[in-house]
């Protein structure tokens, strides 16, 4: 399947000059979606995989359902303030500001295979602060799937040692 034929791309927006990538369309249409998760599951299958963690919101949408296609557990990793219980945070450097990404602190226990997963690659900014929690707690991260990746914005070179699966590509 091509999946770009499903992502509806929206020009300006939340400002000019940036081409968002909108996955909305992508949901809602039951064949993508399933084809989209089916895809992913075959893009790691080498990989040995104890549980999948996804930060909010998106990477929900991707992580949940392929933790549940692989039958492993599903972590998430949310902004500061959501997570009822004693959590570990990183912070992360906006373009204006910063914002701190947390996650439970017994979530992942030492040693244990961690997947991330989210839906666009950009800069790599999100994916390597929930890389830094996850070896905060000395979860091993084996991977980092995305339903897109924006190849323009280098997010590859945020996560140097970590293998990286995407299903389609952007400049
Ligand atoms: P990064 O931290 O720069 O890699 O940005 C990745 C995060 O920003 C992901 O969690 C995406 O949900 C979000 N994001 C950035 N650009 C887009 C876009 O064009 N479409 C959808 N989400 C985007």
């Amino acid at each position: 399947m091509d999946f770009k034929e499903h992502i509806r791309v929206i020009p300006d927006f939340p400002q000019e000059g940036i081409s968002f990538k909108d996955i909305t369309t992508l949901l809602q249409n039951g064949e993508a979606y399933k084809e989209s998760i089916d895809e992913l599951k075959k893009l790691v299958k080498e990989l040995k995989i104890d549980v999948i963690a996804g930060p909010e919101a998106r990477g929900f949408v991707v992580g949940a359902p392929l933790a549940y296609a692989l039958g492993v557990g599903f972590i998430p990793i949310r902004k500061t303030g959501k997570l009822p219980y004693k959590t570990i945070q990183a912070e992360y450097a906006l373009e204006y500001g910063k914002d701190v990404l947390a996650m439970h602190v017994d979530a992942i226990t030492e040693g244990q295979n961690v997947l991330i997963a989210d839906d666009l690659l950009a800069t790599g900014g999100t994916i390597a602060t929930c890389v830094d929690l996850i070896r905060q707690v000395g979860g091993n991260v084996v991977g980092a799937a995305f339903m897109i990746e924006l190849q323009d914005l280098n997010g590859r070179e945020k996560l140097p040692d970590v293998e990286v699966f995407t299903l389609t590509q952007y400049p």
